[in-house]
């Protein structure tokens, strides 16, 4: 029965320390490797936060001083005595709609001419206004915004009270940059009442400089962006430069300020359609009702992290080829005498014993395979034993009935090939009984054991002798022509005849009768010739015994062969 090779595949001795020392090696690393990174990433992120939150706070400080600036301005414009001549409506009036009505006729002029004047002064402002409680224009500094009406913000009333001057929601300008209304309330009261306001219309331009990276030490190249947002509507409406391009497609919503528990923006990844990764803040400034969104290119964040992750995996690889390959050298050493053994293994399960594995270690497998080399010898041995056992007759060496058998079988088929021809003596000792009879049965037996012993004497290598029956036996004599078989027959049967067997104090004499016959080519086996052999053998005891008899025929063969009988006889002794 063959046994199934068990060893293959995925569950192979191989396969499996390869695997676990790849694991042994690969786990650990990657989990520190893991480990780290997240904790780098989340140092950076903490610093990057930081960093943009103090961008947040400088931005928002200038942007405070900068609108005080304006504000300021506004309180000297309306120290002028030229807008005293624009009286307050509820000194007249009832309400806000007749407040041109209050201006004296001409006086219009000189005020609108005033505003120009200061207009003109100052890059940044677009426009100012004297405006009505309404938000309809009383004087411009320009005549075309004569007709232009504004709407306040709904928290202007508070805004004023609260500090004296209000600023609008920002005016975006395709092509300029966005403008902001800033007003502050004309002739107020002791109860905060007011009819009037001097507003400017003023160009934010004058910001943008103020949110450019380099300002707040970034590095020219930085991919940081920021922008101004309103953070009511999320509008953004002032970016610094490349911002409008990376931040503009982002949609802000108000969730989008993710503050956490301590109300501190939290850094997010950030998506503006344009498939780039940004990592981004928004963080509402504490005073005004605007934000700043800063964000920066992901890799730019997370350089060091993604530098340390690319190592960590080149360290990993590396360290999982290193074990892979020391795994492969160590089950190569282990698999190549492994291998071995199996093969070996296979083939004395195959009946091959002519196995030897070289033993090139002193280690476990080399010990194995000592014990391997012995167990085959020792089959050997055994089988050989066996094998002399199931062919070699116990009393007299010689080849037992089966075994000489068989090799006459292999003479015939080799007969039948080559025609080379061969004969078979058959032999029966002589009166054997009495010799059991008188000497005893054991004097028998060593009578048998001298006569075989008497055949290796007169017989060739390659001649063949075997027992046949109790005293009877067959020899083979190979490629023998008719003469030289008779010869050799004669020259065994005197051997015997002349052999003085002993036994203990007894000597015997006896002789033996041999039957001679050739292969012939009419054979259709080879039990033709032992049956050939066995009648010239019973002739041979028939004419007296103590002779040869060579039979060339079958006894019913036509009578004028009969004479082809010969018949060797010598003096029977007693
Ligand atoms: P012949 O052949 O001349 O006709 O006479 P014989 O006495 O040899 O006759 P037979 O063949 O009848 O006797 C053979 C005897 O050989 C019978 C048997 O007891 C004896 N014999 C057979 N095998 C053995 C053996 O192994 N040992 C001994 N001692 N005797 C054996
Ligand atoms: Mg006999
Ligand atoms: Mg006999």
């Amino acid at each position: 029965m063959r046994v199934e090779e068990h060893s293959s595949g995925l569950l192979s001795i191989r396969n499996r320390i390869l695997v676990l020392s790849i694991l042994v090696a690969v786990v650990p690393s990657f989990s520190v490797g893991v480990l780290l990174h997240n904790m780098l990433q989340s140092t950076l992120e903490e610093k990057v936060e930081q960093k943009f939150m103090d961008s947040a706070n400088i931005i928002e400080r200038e942007i405070s001083l900068w609108l005080k600036e304006r504000v300021y301005d506004l309180n000297v414009f309306s120290n002028s005595s030229i807008l005293a001549g624009v009286v307050p409506a509820s000194q007249n009036n009832d309400g806000a709609a007749g407040v041109t009505g209050s201006v004296p006729g001409g006086e219009i002029e000189t005020v609108e001419t005033y505003l120009t004047t200061l207009k003109n002064q100052f890059d940044d402002y677009l426009s100012i206004f004297v405006l009505s409680r309404t938000g309809s224009v009383i004087a411009a500094s320009q005549t075309g915004d004569a007709d232009r009406s504004f709407s306040f913000p709904d928290d202007a009333v508070v805004q004023i009270s609260d500090r004296q001057w209000f600023k609008g929601g920002v005016l975006l300008h395709s092509g300029d940059a966005p403008s902001l209304l800033i007003g502050i309330p004309l002739f107020m009261d002791q109860l905060y009442e007011y009819e009037s306001l001097l507003a400017i219309e003023v160009s934010l331009a004058g910001l943008k400089p103020l949110l450019e990276p380099e300002r707040l030490g970034a590095k020219s190249g930085d991919r940081l962006y920021e922008s101004l947002v309103e953070l009511e509507g999320g509008r953004q409406f002032l970016f610094s430069n490349d911002g409008a391009d990376i931040l503009g497609g982002i949609q802000l919503l108000l969730g989008d300020l993710n503050m956490d528990e301590g109300d501190r923006p939290v850094l997010q990844e950030l998506s503006n359609g344009q498939n780039m990764r940004l990592m981004g803040l928004l963080v509402p400034f504490q005073e005004l009702e605007w934000g700043l969104l800063i964000a920066e290119d992901y890799e730019e964040v997370f350089a060091s992290a993604i530098e340390s992750r690319n190592r960590n995996i080149i360290i990993v690889c590396s360290l999982g080829l290193v074990m892979g390959l020391a795994a492969y050298l160590l089950t190569r050493q282990i698999m190549v005498p492994l291998t071995a053994l199996i093969q070996g293994s296979r083939k004395v399960a195959g009946g091959d014993l002519d196995v030897q594995l070289s033993v090139r270690r002193n280690d476990e497998i080399g010990f194995a395979t000592r014990v391997f080399n012995e167990m085959v010898e020792k089959l050997k041995e055994s089988q050989t034993a066996l094998e002399q056992l199931a062919t070699t007759d116990a009393l007299t060496g010689l080849d037992n009935r089966k075994q000489i058998m068989q090799k006459l079988q292999d003479h015939f088929d080799y007969y039948q090939r080559y025609k080379t021809g061969f004969s078979v003596l058959m032999l029966d000792v002589d009166h054997f009984k009495s010799v059991n009879d008188t000497c005893g049965h054991q004097a028998g037996d060593e009578v048998l054991r001298q006569i075989a012993l008497i055949f290796q004497d007169n017989l060739r290598n390659v001649d063949a002798a075997g027992r046949y029956g109790g005293e009877e036996f067959l020899v083979i004599l190979a490629e023998s022509a008719e003469e030289e078989s008779l010869h050799a027959a004669e020259r065994i049967r005197k051997a015997v005849a002349n052999h003085i067997f002993c036994h203990e104090d007894t000597v015997i004499r006896l002789h033996v009768s041999i039957g001679v016959s050739r292969i012939m080519e009419q054979d259709e086996d080879e039990n033709a010739v032992v049956k050939r052999s066995d009648r010239a053998l019973y002739r041979a005891k028939k004419g007296g015994r103590n002779q040869v008899v060579y039979l060339v025929a079958e006894e019913d063969a036509p009578v004028g062969r009969s004479e082809n009988v010969v018949a060797l006889q010598t003096s029977v002794k007693k």
